[in-house]
């Protein structure tokens, strides 16, 4: 419908990519959210935002995805919050049920001991399944299958800053795959084998590897050496995935499959408590040129704890060079400084 066109459309400008008449259609892409419908009032908050400071300029489409049924008052609510088409999507089972080859003592046994270590939600099986669909089962719904781009959003999030210019255009246009807001260290009980595990991959398939790699920004082996033996190798620093926006095809490349499925296969979604942050963030620092990932530095975001907060009066109730609301000591699990180091942004 050509009158609702002007909408999407993007023109060049000096300052960037604004909306205007004689630009561009929409990209490819979506907003996506897996969320159960328990959480509505959380989505319909995080959609305020997010539809507030920025898509009701580009209006993308919305899509929901849940283990059940969405019910009619979750679509009715989250389409009146929104002028963008909004889907509403099944996961199947065989993308969600834990695979056959997960032994059920031994699941049971590790949920135990991770229990012991402290580990957050480690006795929740869909919390397990929630990660490993995150990982490596998200992109291959069919509802996705003609998407390029995907901009994760979760229950509750914040977004506090006016942005406006088309985030996927950007990325398209300066040929980036991925896009985050705040790194954090993982627990390492949570992952012990995910990186020797890594290893054991590489040395299968070294034919992977990125020249232009951030292999030294998941070992931190320049800036902290004492930090390698954190997960086994590891530093734990990864990208938040709760905030992802990201070209589909880094997950549906060869590199990617080989390593979700040896990661698979090895058990440690259900025999650890690996998530699709780590799993995600190693793999782009191995697959990925380094010089497409990018930090977006003026998207305010909260996910309780953490922030992202711009120095800019764009943004309303987000405090400029606060990490979290909780006490200091979380201040120390950001690890973002090690990602502008390894990039040498100062
Ligand atoms: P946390 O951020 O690690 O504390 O985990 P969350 O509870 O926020 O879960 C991450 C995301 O997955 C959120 O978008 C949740 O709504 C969603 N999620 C987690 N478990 C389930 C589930 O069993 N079913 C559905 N449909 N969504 C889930
Ligand atoms: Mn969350």
């Amino acid at each position: 419908d050509p009158t609702h066109e002007p909408e999407g459309l993007l023109r060049r400008t000096s300052k960037g990519y604004l909306p205007g008449p004689e630009g561009t259609e929409r990209i490819n892409a979506t907003l996506l959210a897996l969320v159960r419908n328990e959480e509505l009032n959380g989505m319909l908050q995080a959609m305020n935002d997010l539809e507030r400071t920025w898509n009701h300029k580009f209006n993308y489409p919305w899509t929901f995805f849940n283990d059940v049924p969405f019910t009619e008052e979750f679509k009715r609510r989250t389409s009146a919050a929104t002028k963008a088409e909004c889907h509403y999507e099944v996961i199947p089972d065989e993308h969600w049920v834990k695979p056959g080859w997960i032994n059920e003592d031994l699941f049971q046994e590790s949920v135990k001991m991770l229990k012991e270590n402290d580990i957050q939600y480690a006795d929740k099986l869909s919390y397990h399944q929630m990660c490993r669909w995150n990982s490596g089962m998200f992109y291959r719904h069919p509802a996705l299958e003609h998407m390029q781009y995907y901009w994760r959003v979760e229950p509750k999030v914040h977004f506090f800053c006016d942005v406006d210019y088309d985030i996927f255009r950007y990325m398209q246009d300066n040929n980036k795959t991925y896009g985050f807001t705040i790194t954090l260290y993982d627990a390492p009980q949570s992952i012990p084998t995910l990186w020797p595990e890594t290893v054991k991959f590489l040395a299968e398939h070294p034919e992977h590897v990125h020249p232009n790699n951030a292999m030294d920004w998941l070992t931190d082996r320049v800036r902290r050496p004492e930090h390698n033996s954190k997960a086994n190798g590891y530093s734990t620093c990864h990208f938040w995935s709760n905030f992802e926006i990201a070209d589909l095809s880094l997950w549906r490349s060869k590199a990617y499959e080989d390593y979700f499925n040896h990661l698979d296969r090895a058990g440690g979604f259900f025999y650890e408590r690996w998530g699709d942050a780590p799993v995600h963030s190693i793999a782009l620092g191995l697959f990925e040129d380094k010089s497409r990932i990018h930090w977006f530095r003026d998207i305010g975001y909260q996910h309780i704890p953490f922030f992202n907060c711009p120095n800019s009066p764009k943004c309303k109730g987000c405090v400029t060079g606060r990490l979290t609301d909780g006490e200091a000591w979380l201040n120390r699990e950001d690890c973002r400084p090690n990602w502008f180091k390894f990039v040498g942004m100062g």
